[in-house]
């Protein structure tokens, strides 16, 4: 499946979250260049935010 961007570790397909880059509410697409895969638990918007946006 791949592996999650936040841990660097394997994702189990149960636990796999689609984050967008671009929220869609914002006209983000589904393209793959607007997505990064993440366990469901990293995804919460904050941790993602601290730790892979500059
Ligand atoms: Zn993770």
């Amino acid at each position: 499946m791949g592996k999650c961007e936040i841990t660097r570790e394997y994702l189990h397909a149960s636990d796999v979250h689609c984050h967008h880059y671009v929220p869609k509410n914002l006209g983000g697409s589904d393209q793959f260049q607007n997505l990064r895969i993440l366990h469901k638990v990293c995804g919460v918007e904050g941790i993602v935010v601290s730790s892979l946006e500059e």
